[in-house]
């Protein structure tokens, strides 16, 4: 049985800021100033119960209305909202990977941070290498694993893979879904010249965690300008 037009209305108007409509517009608005999503780049979604809010593609992150969103029913993967003059995320099937391991909120980054973190890495270590780094105070604002009490300790090393780039967003899923099995205790994925992906239990988690490695991805590059090791 299908839901009727007002009930459809009814999921994105809300007083509520921290209703997920409300939330993705403010959190992308925010976003726009840290230059994680200018140009159109990067993403946010919200899982909320059986229900998955997307923010479209190619619109500019800052300006976005609650009336924006899409809404996929988590379970069909079918849309229940679709607003037919924006496109659906090319996002859609990495945040998806992020809700199947219990995910609330995923974030999409083109921080530069990240990216330059990728080349860092990629010149330093090589191609299969993945981005580590210990002793920093705010390691501590990343979960150790999933399933596992608390958050990374000042002496425990953070560990982020990074996954290749391709000429298409949702050509990365596979790759993402490759990272996620082989660090099963990851909350984020590095992308190659691109940004990353990273997700919480809830939309706090997400946006604490997203904040926190994006400030140790640009210490570490300053660290390399400074000819200063990541690891002991
Ligand atoms: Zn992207």
């Amino acid at each position: 049985m299908g839901i009727n037009a007002e009930d459809i209305d009814a999921l994105i108007i809300s007083d509520d800021p921290q209703h997920p409509a409300n939330h993705i517009c403010i959190l992308c608005a925010n976003f726009y100033t840290l230059g994680w999503v200018t140009g159109t780049g990067g993403g946010t979604s919200i899982r909320h119960e059986d229900k998955i809010y997307i923010a479209p593609s190619g619109v500019q992150k800052e300006l976005m209305k609650p009336t924006d969103m899409f809404i996929m029913d988590f379970h069909t993967k079918e849309y229940i909202r679709r607003p037919q003059v924006h496109k659906p995320s090319a996002c859609t099937p990495l945040f998806l990977a992020a809700f199947h391991r219990g995910a609330g909120c995923c974030i999409h980054t083109h921080s530069q941070w990240a990216v330059l973190v990728t080349l860092l890495v990629e010149r330093d270590f090589g191609k299969d290498a993945c981005f580590e780094i210990e002793e920093i105070e705010q390691i501590k604002g990343i979960p150790k694993g999933r399933g596992k009490q608390g958050n990374l300790g000042y002496f425990e090393r953070l560990r982020i893979p990074i996954i290749e780039n391709t000429a298409h967003e949702e050509d990365l899923t596979s790759s993402l879904e490759e990272a996620m099995e082989k660090y099963p205790d990851t909350y984020a994925v590095l992308v190659r010249r691109h940004g990353i992906y990273v997700w919480g239990d809830n939309v706090h988690k997400a946006k604490t965690q997203c904040e926190s490695i994006d400030y140790i991805l640009q210490l570490a590059v300053e660290m390399k300008k400074l000819g200063l090791p990541w690891t002991k």
